[in-house]
């Protein structure tokens, strides 16, 4: 029993760098080096297309954006998260490898079968990482629109939410439980995706990654994908919007106005958005307060961020037992 609490300090005392080698080594994460330096550059372009503005330099590193309260209270979450991660929640960051090979001895079992050849080894390569994005950034969506329709889940989305200002870290600023159901969901679609590959093709096919990132979503990331939490208004216009989501539309989506609420849960594309009718393309350069409003202010603490969305969330669920039959479907978690 020592033992093990020594070894979990060990690894918990590790874990708190480990948001320093994602951002050196890792382009899965959403702060890695090169994104953020891509989005400094598109900033950098954008503000000499603009006049009148602060400096760019002024606006994005803005004292308070990234050593207010709110800031603060992200790196918290940033490093916390890796501490979890790594300790007492890393049974929820199962492999997917083991249910791929399950999906795919289920298929076989059905009669699906196949090999790769030269021939067909790109075009089936290139197949697994389009599938591969495309699953991932569905099931991104769908998580995201769960947790905005779903009371008991709002309540726990609520601390990505409450952030009043938005720095490259914003994006890590999510309750634990939060993170255990998508990384749960996500292993699951890669399992999905992976099983479907092998039992067709065997195990002889890779995605295409670039720094260990699926290389679309390298691409999205790299066009400013960083931005998408940041003071810094970028828009790509309503053509490029109608596919892929903008640091503008991201900030749109943290707004405290009601005609944002539940708009642009994309990652990458806002494809779904638009197929599902949660759209929200903007116009024009909108000025925009972060937050979700008077209820921000219960997020400033530890104890508000951590425990109250466990405690508000199990009274919602016990009203809603109480009330038997809960909310209609598809009501705003937001307005209930
Ligand atoms: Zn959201
Ligand atoms: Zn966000």
């Amino acid at each position: 029993m020592f033992d093990w609490i020594a070894e979990q300090v060990r690894t918990a005392a590790m874990a708190t760098l480990w948001p320093i080698y994602e951002l050196m080594h890792d382009g899965s994460s959403r702060y890695f080096w090169l994104y953020c330096l891509t989005g400094l550059a598109i900033v950098a372009y954008v503000h000499s297309t603009r006049k009148g503005e602060r400096r760019w330099q002024d606006i994005v590193f803005d004292r308070e954006t990234w050593s207010g309260r709110s800031a603060l209270n992200d790196y918290f979450i940033l490093v916390m998260g890796s501490v979890l991660r790594l300790t007492i929640l890393s049974w929820a960051y199962v492999s997917w490898k083991p249910i791929a090979t399950w999906v795919a001895s289920v298929l076989v079992g059905l009669g699906v079968s196949g090999t790769v050849t030269d021939q067909t080894a790109i075009g089936l390569g290139v197949l697994l990482t389009v599938s591969l994005f495309l699953v991932d950034d569905f099931l991104r969506w769908w998580i995201h629109l769960l947790m905005h329709r779903v009371p008991e889940l709002w309540e726990y989305h609520k601390v990505h939410h409450s952030a009043e200002v938005l720095n490259f870290t914003t994006a890590e600023r999510i309750h634990p439980v939060e993170v255990i159901i998508t990384s749960l969901t996500m292993t699951l679609g890669m399992a999905l995706v992976n099983g479907i590959f092998i039992a067709v093709a065997g195990r002889h096919l890779t995605p295409v990654t670039i720094f260990g990132a699926n290389i679309f979503l390298f691409t999205f990331n790299v066009f400013g994908g960083v931005l998408r939490h940041s003071p810094y208004w970028v828009s790509f216009g309503p053509k490029v919007e109608r596919w892929v989501i903008s640091p503008a539309m991201h900030q749109i989506h943290h707004s405290d106005q009601e005609r944002h609420f539940d708009k642009n849960m994309g990652g990458s594309l806002s494809v779904w958005d638009r197929w599902f009718g949660t759209i929200y393309i903007p116009a024009e350069h909108e000025s925009i307060k972060f937050g979700i409003g008077e209820e921000t202010k219960e997020f400033r603490t530890l104890k508000g961020i951590y425990f109250r969305p466990i405690v508000q969330s199990v009274e919602v669920l016990g009203r809603r037992l109480k009330a038997f039959g809960g909310s209609r479907p598809g009501t705003p978690a937001r307005v209930s």
